[in-house]
């Protein structure tokens, strides 16, 4: 049954940038309401297959039209001011947000690396507020940009982006991957707590959370972003904005993205600088990223881009240094399969024949001179006989290990 939406008592001005579980967060907070409250009194509850009741994660990346009606209609805001809380405005500019919706509006769910379902990269300085009023009573924004991947660091506070909790070290909400907030039925939290259970009960209720004021941590992050990565990060916030050309950006994030992933599997084929010391943090976290006990809170990819900033933002930057450099070809050429002097031809390794299954399914994102280079690196190899046998899939799980 559709539930009748009424205007709530009081409602707020989203912040610039605001995400909608960050509005929800603070307007919760506001009225004295657990989130769940606002999220059934705005018409976000979802009665999921099991008989539970939800907001999803999906609706941060875009509403339903009949949703975001109904979300207008009882938070008193614009339907331009409702669409800004999600990702939508950027549905042509970034590749990966139209493919989540188009997903869900097919009811077929899927996560995808380079788009963050529930959990969020965070600057404690933003969450802080700019000491206005409102902000000091309510906190700051959380940023709906921070669930992209590409998006490392604060331009605005020179710091790379947090993504554990210093007080339980969890990813923020990553053991909530379905629920648009975590354990939203508790209140009374402020909206930059933490709301991961606590890790010292074995069986924990729902009041038992973590609580730690993400605004007032210190950062956990030891480097501050080179100038040449803040740049970077410039470059990437105007290819987010929506007045930019959408076709340009959406090229350039799926080059980058896929550059990145070759840069990954091969990482540190594409460094140069022997004492650069965010190389050295992708260095380092790639290769825990083998260990079971791994930061990310999700099964672990290997050509997945790190959750942690600093390591991200090294593959990000070796990547965008490639796909930016006047000759793209020779640019490439440090990430190309080592040839084999004894072989009469050069064999496919499993990781490039990865590479070239996701190029292939993403070749009318790139431009002609990426294709040609694809095509360049891979197609003067045979496969191996492990890549003629294996699907993607499996390689995938293979290269994970
Ligand atoms: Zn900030
Ligand atoms: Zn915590």
């Amino acid at each position: 049954m559709t539930p009748v939406i009424r205007p709530l008592p009081r409602s707020l001005d989203p912040l610039p940038g605001e995400s909608l579980a960050g509005f929800i967060l603070r307007l919760s907070y506001r009225l004295g309401l657990p989130p769940t409250a606002v999220n059934r009194r705005t018409g976000l509850m979802d009665i999921m297959n099991n008989g539970q009741a939800w907001a999803k994660t999906a609706w941060s990346t875009g509403l339903p039209p009949v949703l975001a009606a109904a979300f207008a209609a009882a938070t008193r805001l614009s339907p331009q001011e409702v669409t800004a809380l999600t990702l939508e405005p950027l549905v042509r500019h970034y590749p990966a947000i139209g493919k989540v919706l188009r997903a869900e509006h097919e009811r077929r769910p899927r996560a995808l690396l380079w788009l963050y379902s529930s959990t969020s990269r965070y600057c404690p300085q933003c969450l802080r507020g700019d000491g206005s009023f409102v902000q000091r009573e309510l906190g700051g924004p959380w940023h709906v940009l921070w669930r992209l991947p590409v998006v490392f660091a604060c331009t605005r506070h020179r710091c790379f982006l947090n993504h554990l909790c210093p007080g339980c070290s969890q990813a923020i909400g990553a053991k909530h991957y379905s629920h648009l907030i975590a354990r939203s039925s508790v209140p009374g939290l402020h909206p930059a707590q933490c709301r991961t259970p606590s890790p010292t009960r074995r069986t924990p209720h729902t009041r038992d959370l973590c609580g730690t004021r993400l605004d007032q941590a210190p950062a956990l992050m030891p480097l501050s972003p080179p100038q040449t990565y803040l740049d970077l990060q410039q470059r990437i916030l105007q290819k987010l904005d929506p007045l930019q050309p959408p076709e340009t950006s959406a090229r350039y994030f799926a080059e980058l993205q896929l550059t990145c992933m070759l840069v990954t599997l091969t990482w540190p084929a594409a460094h140069t600088a022997a004492n650069d010391p965010l190389a050295q943090e992708a260095s380092r976290f790639l290769a825990a990223r083998r260990s079971t006990n791994n930061s990310e809170g999700r099964p672990t990819i290997a050509h997945a881009p790190p959750i942690d900033a600093a390591a991200c933002a090294a593959l990000l930057h070796a990547a965008d240094a490639i796909i930016t450099a006047p000759d793209l070809r020779a640019a490439f050429t440090p990430l190309e399969a080592p040839r084999d002097p004894l072989g009469p031809s050069m064999a496919l390794p499993p990781k490039y024949f990865l590479w070239k299954h996701h190029c292939a399914g993403r070749k009318a994102e790139c431009s002609p001179a990426f294709q040609q280079v694809v095509t360049a690196l891979t197609s003067r190899l045979r496969r191996t006989n492990k890549g003629e046998q294996h699907s993607s899939g499996q390689l995938e799980r293979s290269l994970a290990k």
